[in-house]
């Protein structure tokens, strides 16, 4: 929970805390509108208490999720860069990567063996 939805927590903590204290005093004076009145409203504060709770869940959630795709999509420029690393170490000569595999260099020592092949 951020700094602010613990500080507008505590704040509606407080506004329901009066309104329960002026629900009292209110009962006390036999005003009973007055009553339903402030126990309405302080339903709101609970209500705006549960909201602040879920908004940060879902920055949580948020945040854990864009984390784990930025992972996936490392580990998959990671498996890019090792198959490329594969196909170049597995590479002959220059004409025999541009030739596709058919022809070779005349100093590649591979040379000799496909021709003799
Ligand atoms: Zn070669």
């Amino acid at each position: 929970m951020t700094r602010l939805a613990r500080a507008l927590c505590s704040l509606h903590g407080a506004v329901l805390a009066w309104l329960a204290y002026c629900a009292m005093q209110s009962a006390r004076n036999g005003a009973t509108w007055a009553v339903l009145l402030f126990a309405a409203a302080s339903l709101m504060t609970v209500i705006a208490v549960i909201r602040e709770t879920e908004l940060t869940d879902e920055r949580r959630t948020a945040a854990v999720r864009a984390e784990r795709v930025a992972r996936l999509r490392a580990h998959a420029e990671e498996d890019v860069a090792a198959l490329a690393r594969i196909e170049l170490a597995a590479a002959c000569c220059e004409p025999w990567w541009t030739s596709a595999g058919t022809d070779h260099d005349p100093a590649c020592p591979n040379s000799q063996r496909s021709s003799a092949a």
